[in-house]
């Protein structure tokens, strides 16, 4: 008799490109089955916009299995015990799915999973679907495996599938998981919204990528935007990366800067994601001991609250969380910035102010977040500290003040000489404090307080045993640059 196989959707939520998929097909009938994990979702770095972004997908993945002639399977409850039951009533000897690069919370799950298959005799085969090498056991070989893993075809549909038709549970609804995170303006999931997003930009709005990519109120149309959909699995990485190689070129050097540009991008996506593969613990302690003890561990409550919400009193900051909280979205630039506020200014420790911006993103990927979340708070021990002032970065990045107006209402009457600085307004008296927030910290003064702190402790620590082992194990080892790299092997050009 013919074992039933479990294809465990996580996140990979498509049929196309999908080497779990036509791995389990070879196998025999299938199991398509995604579990929502109530457990996973009370984490404190999920919310209800990727629990939305979520059900979209399911939608759209219900959808594809189903002209594959597969019917998706959705249980609710904790993953050991969904597929002992699949498994004790259908008999299941595989199950298949991708590695998955999560939280500290998967990470534990997918090892008492691997318990469970082993105790009962199911064979787990774990697949790669990214750049990201597990057990890897030097730096320098990764960035062959990686070109390699990405140059190889993209995967035609699965002919043919059998499987097996079984009843699911209805989807939670968010309340129910204690999600309750209106987001009004984010982002649709499924695979359709995918491809929309992705053909868009190769096709029209990556022409002004380089340029706009750091302006907030031009970014939101010049970026891909294709962030939740790599998060979520409705669009493979490898499917990006070949189908930004194979945008039309010639189209004069800012198209092509923008997608030598985008290449890199999402080679650096790979690139940090294989460090939290490396290290999982770096979600909850500092990448360099000696930084642990810089910030105090329990965070000044009113500050947090006053930089979650965006009422800082500083405009650029509170505008750039405002605008993140009502769409799920933020270009790097502003992402960096607000990081670096809380980290440097508000001297509030990464822990308590990671998980705010992972709830409000709805594209959140532990593999990028938390290492890029550190490395914007200075607790690497080895990336350059950059201290953004928040001032000046209004006026670079917003300098007709369109953006931040746009988010902070309240300020609509203030000129544009002091919008980024309304406590020097010579009007002042009778907004701040009122309308809008006096500035909980003078940015200056706290930059500089910062700086100080950071410093000493680098200086303290450069060169040691720890800070080599670091930089051996985390920094990227650049090759010389080709003068036209290959897109589909785009080189790293962070200074890591
Ligand atoms: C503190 C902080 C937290 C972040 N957290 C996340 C996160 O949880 N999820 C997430 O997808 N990105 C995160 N980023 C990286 C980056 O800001 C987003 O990937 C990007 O803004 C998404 O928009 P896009 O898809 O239009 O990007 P594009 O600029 O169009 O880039 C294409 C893709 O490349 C990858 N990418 C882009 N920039 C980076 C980068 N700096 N590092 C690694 N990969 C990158 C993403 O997968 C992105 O979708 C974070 C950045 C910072 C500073």
């Amino acid at each position: 008799m013919e074992h039933p196989v479990i294809l465990w959707f996580k996140r990979d939520l498509r049929v196309q490109d999908h080497p779990a998929l036509t791995h389990a097909a070879r196998l025999g009938p299938i199991i398509p089955l995604y579990i929502v994990e109530p457990d996973l979702w009370a984490e404190p770095d999920a919310s209800g916009r990727q629990y939305a972004f979520l059900c979209d997908c399911l939608e759209s993945l219900r959808d594809d299995l189903a002209a594959l002639g597969l019917r998706l399977v959705v249980r609710v409850g904790d993953a050991v015990a969904v597929l002992e039951a699949l498994r004790a009533a259908q008999g299941v000897a595989h199950l298949v799915s991708h590695e998955e690069t999560g939280n500290l919370w998967s990470y534990a799950r997918d090892r008492r999973v691997t318990e469970w298959a082993r105790a009962q005799g199911v064979r787990w085969h774990e697949m790669p679907q990214s750049g990201v090498v597990r057990r890897l056991k030097s730096r320098d070989a990764w960035q062959g495996a990686r070109d390699g893993m990405m140059r190889a075809p993209v995967l035609g549909p699965v002919e043919g599938p059998r499987g097996l038709a079984l009843v699911s549970d209805d989807l939670p609804r968010a309340e129910n998981l204690g999600l309750m995170d209106a987001c009004p303006l984010r982002q649709k999931g499924g695979r359709g919204a995918g491809m929309r997003a992705l053909t868009s930009f190769l096709r029209t709005r990556g022409e002004s990528y380089q340029r706009a990519m750091s302006s907030p109120l031009h970014g939101a149309r010049a970026c891909s935007r294709i962030s939740p959909h790599l998060a979520f699995g409705t669009l493979s990485l490898r499917e990006a990366v070949q189908a930004g190689a194979a945008a039309p070129t010639g189209r004069g050097p800012d198209w092509a800067r923008s997608m030598r540009s985008f290449q890199a991008r999402l080679a650096w996506r790979d690139h940090f994601m294989q460090k939290l593969e490396d290290e999982p613990e770096i979600e909850r302690r500092c990448l360099h001991p000696a930084y642990e003890g810089l910030r105090p561990h329990v965070a000044d409550a009113a500050r947090l609250a006053a930089w979650s919400r965006g009422e800082t009193g500083l405009p650029f900051v509170d505008a750039c969380m405002r605008s993140l909280l009502a769409t799920g979205w933020l270009n790097f630039r502003m992402r960096s910035m607000l990081m670096a506020v809380a980290s440097y200014h508000l001297w509030l420790d990464w822990r308590s102010t990671g998980p705010v911006l992972a709830r409000a993103f709805t594209d959140y990927e532990p593999g990028i977040h938390w290492p890029q979340v550190q490395m914007q708070s200075g607790t690497t021990g080895m990336n350059t500290i950059r201290i953004y002032n928040p001032v000046k970065q209004g006026l670079d990045q917003d300098p007709t003040g369109v953006f931040t107006r746009r988010w902070l209402p309240e300020l609509s009457a203030v000129p544009d000489a002091y919008l980024q600085r309304p406590w020097d307004w010579p009007e002042a008296e009778r907004l701040l404090g009122r309308a809008y927030p006096a500035p909980i910290v003078d940015p200056v003064e706290a930059a500089r307080a910062a700086r100080e702190a950071v410093w000493a402790c680098r200086r303290a620590h450069r060169g040691d045993a720890e800070t080599a082992r670091i930089v051996s194990r985390h920094a990227s080892r650049k090759r010389p640059r080709r003068a036209k790299p290959k897109a589909a092997s785009a080189q790293l050009s962070l200074d890591l």
